[in-house]
């Protein structure tokens, strides 16, 4: 875990009214996102080039422009010209001190107190004028599958015999997924097609997805790689961590259930995921750290998994959500509705622990590279995070506020994951949102 430091203050403000008022972005937190203003044809505004920016309030910071200002100290020119790219993977790739000495100077320039206000106030973008990419050039995707309750949950339907694997509590289980379909929130998306087999049928048929589903996870970018052949300490884990997001990782449960033997999901997982734009550092979220604990009936971790700091702050509190908003919804002008209040720290395994694992057999990690965290289910039928478990495999819908059902997603459904971090003794901080919507298959 990183220390706290002065950026974490809580008594610290910023010049940016917006970002002193219950923003998902205050001052503490100054996650990172590639940006641009959006085409304006009215005002003869063609696109721009997308670019490095850092959250306050409801602006950007545009960090190329920043530079450019003058607000930087000269040392930092290198470091700053990485901003100026359209993905994050070569700053990404200078390691934590130079991902902290940058927060450290943007914390001083955009604090109430600063005297660098007037150069900097140009160079901020109106977030409800931005569009976003997905920041890193993300070149392997692994899930795991972090969640017991999710695991236990699921096994159930899929193996009611059998529900929980016996590698599960000595393995973080995953398996690589696909990073081409990982797209920016805000997306939509046609409802897949795939061969279904009914179980009481002999033979399947090539059809539209029926059981659609979403996967409430957090998104963890690799920072810093290592070197093929060369295993990261569990210790050592987290200074190769960049930050955190949100991330939908939708799921055809039909699909999935056809072909997920022998050798796991496929088709049923590679058609989209959704990703938020905003990165929120692990810098950011120390003062939101909690002890990781394995019950003492269960199997304790094996050493290269086991270590006093894992336990004490291997955990992050961050508090998750998913709303639906469905077509009518929208046309009746209705908010999307909160269906699930997960939070991550119940995840049986560490962020630390899949870093250390992933790369045990010496296996490389590369900047930009991605993991998923598996679907963050808590114990209750509130906090479950995919509608699998919500509908008990779909046998037992959910009853939307304007008295709409869901077994599984329709057309025209968008799902919305949000998250946040508070304490007592810090600030709330948010992630932004990962919004997408499902369009009717082709
Ligand atoms: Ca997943």
């Amino acid at each position: 875990m990183k220390n706290l430091n002065e950026t974490h203050n809580p008594e610290l403000t910023s010049w940016v009214s917006s970002a002193n008022d219950q923003s998902d972005f205050p001052i503490q937190n100054l996650p990172f996102a590639i940006f641009r203003r959006k085409s304006n044809l009215k005002q003869n505004q063609g696109p721009e080039k997308f670019r490095a920016g850092v959250a306050i309030g409801d602006s950007i910071v545009d960090l190329k422009a920043a530079h450019k200002a003058g607000v930087f100290s000269m040392a930092l020119t290198p470091m700053l010209k990485t901003l100026y790219k359209p993905r994050l993977n070569s700053f990404m790739a200078l390691g934590e001190a130079a991902w902290s000495t940058l927060r450290g100077e943007l914390s001083r320039a955009l604090a109430s107190d600063s005297s660098l206000r007037a150069q900097l106030e140009t160079c901020l973008v109106s977030q409800s004028e931005a569009e976003y990419k997905v920041p890193a050039r993300i070149g392997d995707f692994t899930d795991f599958y972090t969640s017991i309750n999710h695991a236990t949950n699921v096994g159930k339907l899929f193996r009611p015999d059998n529900p929980l694997l016996p590698n599960y509590q000595w393995i973080p289980i995953g398996y690589h997924g696909r990073s081409s379909s990982i797209e920016i929130s805000g997306h939509a998306f046609h409802r897949p097609k795939g061969q279904l087999k009914a179980p009481d049928v002999d033979a399947p048929v090539l059809a539209p997805c029926k059981r659609l589903d979403y996967e409430l996870e957090v998104g963890i970018y690799i920072g810093s790689g290592n070197t093929l052949g060369h295993p990261i300490e569990l210790d050592q884990a987290e200074d190769h961590v960049f930050g955190l997001c949100l991330f939908n990782d939708w799921s055809a449960r039909d699909i999935q259930a056809w072909e997920y033997q022998p050798l796991g999901p496929f088709l049923s997982k590679s058609f989209a995921s959704t990703v938020s734009p905003w990165i929120v550092t692990m810098e950011a979220l120390a003062p939101y750290r909690q002890a990781w604990t394995r019950d003492a009936d269960h199997p304790q971790p094996l050493p290269y998994l086991n270590s006093h700091n894992n336990r004490n702050t291997g955990a992050v509190d961050m508090h998750l959500e998913v709303s639906i908003q469905t077509a009518k919804m929208r046309s009746d002008g209705i908010a999307p509705e909160r269906v699930a209040l997960s939070n991550f720290n119940q995840s049986y395994w560490s962020i630390s622990q899949m870093v250390a694992h992933h790369t045990v057999n010496g296996c490389n990690l590369k900047p930009g590279d991605f993991f998923g965290s598996g679907t963050q289910s808590g114990t209750t039928p509130e906090s479950v995070g995919a509608l699998l478990e919500a509908t008990t495999g779909g046998k037992h819908p959910i009853t939307l506020s304007n008295g709409e059902q869901r077994t599984f997603l329709e057309d025209g459904d968008t799902v919305v994951l949000g998250g946040w971090c508070e304490s007592e003794t810090a600030p709330r901080i948010g992630f932004g949102k990962a919004s997408a919507t499902v369009l009717s298959a082709l």
